[in-house]
C-alpha cells in the first residue's frame, strides 16, 4: 500500500489510506507546497527549532493545521537526536502555548512518543530521515518515531512498538504504520565505516545494501520494512511511499541536498 497524494487549498499532502480511511484516527505528512517560506526553506517549512524562518514557519504550522482541521495548540513534538528516547504524553503537554516549545523544549531530546489521548496531535518532523506513524485501532493508541540511520541501529523502531505493548497492551497485529517520503537508496550514499555499522548490526542487511565507486547505497526503506515487520506488524498494513526527499526538490526539504541549510517536513497523527 501507497501513501496518496493530495491537496487541501494550496497546501498538498501525502495522506495514510490504511490509517484514515478507518474514521478513528487521521494521519499526514507534509510537502513543501502551500506554506509562506521563500527559498530553500520554502514553501512549507515546519521548523520550531531554527532562529532564521521561525515567524514564516509559526504561520506554517497554522496553515498546515488549518488545512486538515486540527489545532495547533493540540501538537506535541520532541526535540529530535537520533537516540531511542522515547516518551509518553497526554493533554498536558499541550499546555504550554505550542509556539513557545522552541526555546522551552530545547534540551529535551525524544525521537519517539506514544499516547492513548484525543486531544493531542503528536508531530514529527524530519529532512531526510524516516518518520513513522502507528495507530492501534483496537486499543486506541498512536505514536511518531523518527529514525535516521543512527536510529534505527539504536532500536528506537522495535522499542517503540515494545513501549505501546508495555504501556497499552497493544498487539502488533494490530498496528497500522505509515511511512514518511525519506532519502531513498539512489542518494543515501555513504563511507564503508557506516556500512558496516549496518552489517555489524546485522550481517543479512547486505542485501540491502549496493556498492558504487567505492560507495554504499543503502536502502533505508528496505532495512527499516524488516525491522517493523520482525516487530510483529504484518506488511499488509504498512503504508510506504517511492518518495526521495533528495531528488524531489519541488516537493521535499532535504538535508543533504540543502547541506543542511534546509526547511523541514513534518508529519501528524491523532485520534478522532
Ligand atoms: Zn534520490
Amino acid at each position: 500500500m501507497q501513501t496518496n497524494l493530495i491537496s487541501k487549498g494550496n497546501v498538498k499532502l501525502l495522506e495514510a489510506p490504511n490509517i484514515n480511511s478507518t474514521g478513528l484516527a487521521i494521519a499526514y505528512f507534509s510537502t513543501r507546497k502551500g506554506g509562506i517560506s521563500t527559498g530553500e526553506n520554502g514553501e512549507m517549512n515546519l521548523n520550531l527549532f531554527k532562529p532564521n524562518d521561525r515567524e514564516n514557519s509559526d504561520e506554517n504550522f497554522k496553515i498546515f493545521c488549518s488545512s486538515i482541521g486540527i489545532d495547533p495548540q493540540s501538537l506535541v513534538l520532541g526535540r529530535e537526536k537520533h537516540t531511542a528516547n522515547i516518551r509518553i504524553v497526554d493533554r498536558d503537554f499541550c499546555k504550554t502555548d505550542f509556539f513557545a516549545k522552541g526555546d522551552e523544549n530545547i534540551y529535551e531530546y525524544f525521537d519517539a512518543q506514544i499516547t492513548n489521548d484525543n486531544e493531542v496531535t503528536l508531530f514529527v518532523y524530519s529532512s531526510d530521515c524516516s518518520v513513522f506513524l502507528f495507530f492501534d485501532p483496537v486499543k486506541k493508541v498512536i505514536a511518531t518515531t523518527h529514525a535516521g540511520w543512527k536510529g534505527s541501529l539504536n532500536g528506537i523502531i522495535p522499542k517503540t512498538i515494545s513501549k505501546m505493548t508495555e504501556y497499552f497492551d497493544v498487539n502488533p497485529a494490530d498496528l497500522f504504520v505509515a511511512v514518511g517520503p525519506n532519502i531513498k537508496q539512489c542518494c543515501f550514499e555513504v563511507d564503508k565505516p557506516v556500512c558496516d555499522e549496518f552489517l555489524s548490526y546485522d550481517n543479512e542487511f547486505k542485501k540491502y545494501i549496493v556498492e558504487k565507486n567505492d560507495k554504499f547505497h543503502i536502502d533505508l526503506d528496505g532495512i527499516n520494512t524488516e525491522l517493523i515487520v520482525k516487530s510483529g506488524i504484518k506488511p499488509e498494513n504498512i503504508a510506504n511511499n517511492t518518495h526521495c526527499t533528495m531528488c524531489e526538490e519541488e516537493m521535499f526539504h532535504s538535508y543533504r541536498r540543502c547541506k543542511g541549510n534546509n526547511g523541514v517536513n513534518g508529519a501528524v497523527i491523532k485520534l478522532l
